[in-house]
């Protein structure tokens, strides 16, 4: 019965991680862009010379 409860315990952490996916990701707040993917932040911070800040945001 134990088990059980680690279990319940366990799916409902787990609906809980996902209802609230928090993602870091690069913003540019001159551009308002945001870019999930490191590589993309750092070409625009090469081709517009600006600076991209990582950001907490929460995904719905
Ligand atoms: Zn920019």
């Amino acid at each position: 019965m134990e088990e059980i409860g680690s279990i319940m315990q366990y799916l409902y952490k787990q609906i809980i991680h996902n209802l609230r996916v928090t993602e870091l990701i690069w913003k540019c707040f001159r551009c308002n862009l945001s870019f999930k993917d490191d590589n993309l932040a750092e070409i625009h911070k090469k081709i517009s010379n600006h600076s991209v800040t990582k950001v907490k945001t929460i995904v719905v």
